[in-house]
């Protein structure tokens, strides 16, 4: 039987956009902020659009706003290896996104102007997936969705509630590429920790 839903005599479900899809067409020519002027392209996010767990990063870098696609290069394949090592799934069993969609000049800061204009485009994207389990790449993440200035080293290590579920704050992972062993464990203890979360929100079904 097709799985696809006929909505009229040519017409079938496969032809028409999920509301994520639209909300990231509509990202694809967005204008308002400045971050627009210096990007290559619009990094809105990649992977299953009913994902249990959501990789949340600060910002496309040169790399994601190259290929158009988030946490590409050396960063994206150490998430790619955590998840295959620690919850044996790979990144299209996740969804990946960023606090903003477009590369901030010479990788600095979003600024506060340019988060509030990109918000509703991420808070699209965590209504419409849904998440049970967020998992905070990096400080500048963490400390903005958890409303908090307290730094990444104090946060990561438990868990909040967030959304519909709960966060995770880990470290970021070109941090761990540069710091050796120790935030290489943290973050392993990190991705156990969302794991374990996992099969609790599966479990609360
Ligand atoms: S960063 Fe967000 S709000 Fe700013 S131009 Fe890009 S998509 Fe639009």
């Amino acid at each position: 039987m097709p799985s696809e839903r006929r909505l009229g005599p040519s017409l079938t479900s496969a032809d028409v956009p999920t509301p994520l899809e639209l909300v990231a067409t509509e990202a694809s020519t967005c204008t308002r902020c400045a971050l627009s002027q210096g990007r290559t392209q619009v990094v809105f996010g990649m992977g299953d659009p009913v994902a249990d767990l959501m990789f949340i990063g600060e910002g496309p870098g040169e790399q994601e706003d190259r290929q158009g696609l988030p946490f590409v290069g050396r960063s994206g394949q150490l998430l790619d290896r955590l998840l295959l090592e620690e919850l044996g799934i790979t990144r299209e069993q996740v969804y990946i996104a960023n606090v903003v969609k477009c590369r901030p000049p010479g990788n600095r800061d979003p600024k506060p102007e340019e988060i509030d204009a990109c918000r509703p485009y991420l808070q699209q994207q965590l209504d419409l997936i849904h998440p049970a389990v967020v998992v905070t790449l990096g400080r500048f993440a963490a400390q903005w969705l958890l409303e908090t200035k307290e730094g990444i080293t104090r946060l990561r290590g438990r868990s909040y509630p967030f959304a519909h579920g709960v966060l995770i704050p880990t470290l970021h992972p070109a941090a761990a590429l540069r710091g050796g062993a120790e935030p290489m464990g943290q973050m392993r203890a990190d991705f156990v920790r969302a794991k374990l979360a996992l099969i609790d929100a599966r479990a609360a079904r």
